[in-house]
């Protein structure tokens, strides 16, 4: 580290430096007698505008102002997993505030051993990101430690099987250049540049989120990107922490930005006691936490949203599927809004600056499944929530953010208050991956899901269709075939779509479970119109069939007891039928008196 000035100017987050020795943008720097973690953000002539991480209320002009000649970087090493730590990957403890600093701590622990197994030989040749080697991070994770993009070449030593420490070089390769390279277990990477791949794959392996609503009407891939607007209160945080807890993702990146610390808190605590559904190992093995909560400083915040898609990128590159939710969008955009304003940029709509949608849309890019360099294939899904202020979908982040994402889920407020969560509207929500993960659904769940789908959102519409008219004339107006159509879209909404966060059961669905729940009620509205076709009143259905039963099988049947939910059904088409067939026996012996 060398000095590079001194401080001239200090403005909350933003300082400006009299440079006496040259500087980078986006260098990393350190700042004042307390050595606070900075990154220039601009340049012009001898002075620098840095953006400050950390509370800068103690700092004075004429302080000093060191130069690390890289940029704002993380740390990649074994340990991440498991942990929870700040906007720029320092670690973070728990107190009933919130998180706060751990004083002292390193990012991830250096002095940690940890047990090595190489796997390439000396002599191999080894292209730029290759596994030179792999640690058990945690008993979900297998950490690999990869051959810097830039190092292709030949192996000429490498470490044996044993405990390695972060800073050990576990191999050393000679480029094609004829430069030799260490490779050491942790490794650095700035976080503003997108991790290199060798391909982009296409999206069409669905993202299981456990929830019904997302999952079967509105899914997403993996290396897909998803929107999650709603106004304050809808169910967004709930929300983005089932999907943390019930997703089929290798690896869960959660990014806490902006939002209240006790809400971060509450995170911290509860997940190190839940368990993975999938594994039953407790659910951080395969957790990383970033948290930026309000009460922290808003530069450290603009930075924790590229800390976790660094992060995820990088055990993507390993050959895992990441997933990233960052709650909320909206805060981290007030904080480039914060910053851009102390910098006395022009403004844009609505005070934003000019360069917010470029800002997620290269955010947002950074989702995809790839083939690693490595050879591999791995993912980074993005689902990113939005708080548009008053719950107005037109302003602008809310705007932008459904631009670059090609999954919609919004929240709404009147679904949100009838407590019907997730409160994901079914009309106004969309997802773009429906066709590409339709043949998945096909072949894990042996149902044409498509027709499944497009017969339970026949019964939705009609469902908002008649709405209309019941508010107009009122139910008992309506004909049989209508009234028996909003009794079963209530099944619909109650029995699949309406989800318990909080039930042990419900919580998350497996898809088999999902399908068969969607079949029951599609199957069941359509034994009932042809019975109704017959002759048969539908309240003589309504009856037969214990309909409220059947919207409760969701919290009664455990995923791996879901056939039982087929018995269900077929007991309950069934009764229909047997109704129906009593109704035309009883006909054709009237027609057969009357002849
Ligand atoms: P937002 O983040 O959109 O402001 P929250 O996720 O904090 O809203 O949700 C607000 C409240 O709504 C929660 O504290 C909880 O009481 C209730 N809630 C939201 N989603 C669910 C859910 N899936 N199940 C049960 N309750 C929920
Ligand atoms: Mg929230």
């Amino acid at each position: 580290m060398t000095r590079v000035g001194r401080l001239r100017r200090i403005t909350g987050p933003i300082a400006e430096v009299a440079l006496e020795a040259p500087v980078g943008v986006m260098e990393a720097v350190f700042v004042g007698d307390a050595h606070l973690a900075a990154e220039v953000i601009s340049l012009d002539g001898d002075r620098a505008t840095l953006q400050i991480y950390e509370e800068t209320a103690g700092l004075r002009p004429g302080e000093p102002v060191e130069g690390t000649g890289a940029p704002l970087s993380v740390t990649i090493a074994p340990g991440i997993v498991g942990a929870t730590v700040d906007g720029i990957q320092r670690p973070l403890g728990v107190g009933d505030a919130g998180p706060y600093l751990v004083p002292g701590a390193t990012s991830t622990d250096a002095e940690r051993a940890w047990p090595f197994t190489p796997t390439v030989a000396v002599g191999d040749a080894v292209d730029g990101g290759a596994v030179v080697g792999t640690v058990p991070e945690t008993p979900s994770v297998t950490f690999s430690v990869l051959v810097p993009p830039d190092a292709k070449g030949t192996v000429t030593s490498v470490a044996p099987a044993g405990d390695v420490r972060h800073d050990d070089v576990v191999a050393q390769v000679r480029t094609d250049a004829g430069d030799e390279r260490d490779v050491t277990v942790a490794q650095r990477w700035p976080v503003r540049t997108p991790r290199p791949f060798a391909a982009r794959l296409e999206a069409d392996r669905p993202m299981i989120t456990g929830q019904r609503v997302l999952d079967t009407f509105f899914p997403i891939a993996r290396g897909g990107s998803a929107s999650l607007p709603g106004p304050f209160g809808a169910g967004k945080t709930v929300l983005q922490h089932s999907l943390a807890k019930g997703s089929d993702a290798d690896v869960i990146v959660y990014v806490g930005c902006g939002e209240r610390g006790n809400e971060m808190a509450q995170v911290l605590r509860e997940f190190p006691e839940l368990e993975d559904p999938r594994t039953g190992r407790p659910l951080m093995d395969r957790t990383i936490l970033v948290a930026n909560t309000s009460n922290m400083p808003v530069a450290a915040r603009e930075a924790s949203i590229y800390t976790g898609v660094t992060l995820a990128e990088a055990y993507r590159d390993m050959g895992h599927h990441v997933a990233l939710m960052a709650d909320s969008t909206s805060r981290w955009a007030e904080a480039l809004r914060e910053i851009a304003g102390r910098l006395e940029e022009m403004p844009a709509e609505e005070g934003y600056p000019a360069y917010l949608p470029s800002r997620l849309a290269a955010f947002y890019e950074r989702a995809g499944r790839v083939t690693t360099l490595a050879g591999a294939e791995g993912s980074v899904t993005l689902i990113g929530a939005v708080s548009p202020p008053g719950g107005d979908f037109t302003e602008p982040v809310t705007q932008h953010t459904q631009r670059f994402t090609r999954a919609f889920w919004a929240l709404d407020r009147d679904l949100a208050s009838a407590r019907h969560y997730p409160a994901v509207r079914w009309q106004g929500s969309y997802s773009f991956y429906e066709d590409a993960v339709a043949p998945w659904w096909r072949e894990a769940t042996g149902v044409d899901w498509r027709d499944l789908r497009r017969r339970a959102g026949d019964l939705l519409e009609e469902d908002a269709r008649l709405e209309r008219m019941v508010r107009l004339v009122g139910a008992e107006a309506l004909p049989d075939r209508q009234r028996w159509a909003l009794l079963l879209a209530d099944l619909l909404k109650e029995g699949v779509l309406r989800q318990n966060a909080l039930h042990p059961i419900d919580a998350s669905c497996a898809p088999a479970k999902q399908v068969r729940l969607v079949r029951l009620v599609v199957e069941l509205y359509e034994a009932g119109l042809e019975a109704i076709r017959s002759g048969v009143a539908w309240l003589r259905l309504r009856e037969a069939v214990d309909v409220a039963a059947l919207g409760r099988l969701k919290e009664a049947v455990p995923d791996d007891e879901s056939e039982r939910i087929d018995d269900a059904r077929d007991d309950a088409v069934a009764a229909v039928a047997a109704v129906r067939r009593a109704a035309e026996a009883a006909r054709a012996e009237r027609e057969g008196v009357a002849t």
